[in-house]
């Protein structure tokens, strides 16, 4: 999950980070009070989860709080790279900057350890620097065990030649940094600039950082930070009855028990579907396992919710819930719907295979659901669902 930089910047502050002040808001006027209470000069800074803000415009300096109102009216609805600025941020404006340099850490999956990269040519740039002078970019792997101490710290600093006078105070951002990262459970933290300011002070003045959504459990404050504006309606109903379901573009609604089935399901579909209009699927659902049938209401409830969807293939192949008991749950969801008063329209293709698929099969026909179609292959099962939506 990637966050927004007044996210970032809050963590940061959290753990002792240096950062400026700043407050988030979504109209323009409301720039003026915080800019007067900022000492009557302030940066409105763009807030969408996107680098290069500041060359597209989105990071402008206001040196009155009639010109923040204003910068703040230039920027909020601004696109920048495809995302819409819905928010900015009215931060204290940096004393003069004298230099920017950049740091992170990441988790490094080629390598299986973690990184941590620092150029003391930080900035806009980066990018450009790191392309064409590599050398200038300094790259440590540091273990997940050791962390990043007082002496990681040192080492990162003098690889990357931070210049003496700054050494002490970038090496106790990194340590604090890298404690944002460990206990936050971060898959990134990034800043970029880390500015060096007249006064010869080390300060965050940007903030990136991406959370490992695996470790949400270990963190409720998470929740709030979730873009809601951003989630897919149909997306955050199905994760709130805990769901895996990935909304995706085309007719054909898909659910099935067990991440590979789907996976493999979706390209049978898409594959099926080229026959019949370039049809596609509408989405990833596993349902899992023990896939009782209020699962399997709550699967078909997301699926049949979605106006795109206009036939829904259920693909299961019984294991440790064998066949005859996904067939009941079909039956049941249905009913489920029913009483719930949610008419079902839409043609249900079903393939059942596996642990107790004759039995599985049999409850299907005997049910003999107006809308429910067997099919027992997948491949035949892909195409009528393909062949339904192209109707
Ligand atoms: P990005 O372009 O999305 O990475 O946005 P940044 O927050 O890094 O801002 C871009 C540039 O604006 C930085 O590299 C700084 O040079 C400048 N900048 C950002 N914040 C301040 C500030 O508080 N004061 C001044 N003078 N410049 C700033
Ligand atoms: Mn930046």
């Amino acid at each position: 999950m990637d966050l927004f930089e007044y996210q970032a910047r809050d963590l940061f502050a959290k753990h002792g980070v240096p950062v400026l002040a700043g407050e988030v808001i979504d109209t323009p006027e409301a720039a003026r009070e915080i800019t007067e209470r900022l000492g009557g000069k302030s940066v409105v800074k763009a807030q969408v989860k996107v680098g290069g803000r500041g060359k597209a415009g989105g990071v402008k300096l206001a040196a009155s709080a009639d010109e923040a109102v204003a910068r703040a009216t230039d920027i909020l609805g601004m696109d920048i790279k495809g995302h819409t600025v819905h928010k900015v941020m009215i931060a204290e404006t940096a004393p003069e900057i004298v230099e920017e340099y950049y740091v992170s850490f990441l988790l490094d999956r080629s390598n299986r350890t973690f990184l941590s990269i620092a150029s003391v040519e930080g900035g806009m740039e980066i990018e450009e620097v790191a392309a064409t002078r590599p050398e200038a970019v300094a790259k440590i792997a540091i273990d997940a065990i050791e962390g990043v101490d007082k002496a990681k710290a040192e080492e990162i600093v003098a690889a990357a030649k931070f210049p003496a006078e700054v050494a002490d105070q970038v090496a106790d951002v990194l340590v604090k940094l890298w404690e944002v990262f460990v206990k936050e459970d971060a898959l990134l933290v990034e800043v970029n600039p880390l500015a060096k300011v007249a006064s010869g002070a080390v300060l965050a003045l940007d903030g990136k950082v991406s959370l490992d959504e695996n470790a949400e459990f270990r963190h409720p404050d998470f929740a709030e930070l979730h873009d809601r504006a951003a989630a897919n309606p149909l997306e955050a109903a199905a994760k709130a009855k805990g769901l895996n379901y990935v909304k995706l573009d085309g007719e054909v609604g898909i659910i099935g028990n067990g991440a590979g089935l789907v996976m493999s399901t979706l390209d049978v579909v898409a594959y099926a579907g080229e026959k019949h209009g370039n049809v596609k699927p509408a989405n990833f659902l596993d349902i899992g396992g023990g896939a009782s049938a209020e699962v399997m209401a709550n699967g078909l409830e997301i699926i049949l919710g979605d106006p795109d969807v206009k036939s829904v293939f259920v693909n299961v192949f019984g294991g440790i819930t064998a066949c005859d008991e996904v067939a009941n749950g079909i039956v049941q969801a249905l009913a489920l719907l029913a009483s719930k008063g949610e008419e079902v329209t839409k043609p249900l293709v079903v393939r059942l295979d596996g642990n107790n698929a004759e039995l599985g099969r049999k409850i299907l026909s005997d049910a003999n659901h107006p809308l429910v179609q067997r099919v027992d292959t997948m491949d035949g099962a892909a195409d009528k669902a393909a062949e339904l939506a192209a109707k």
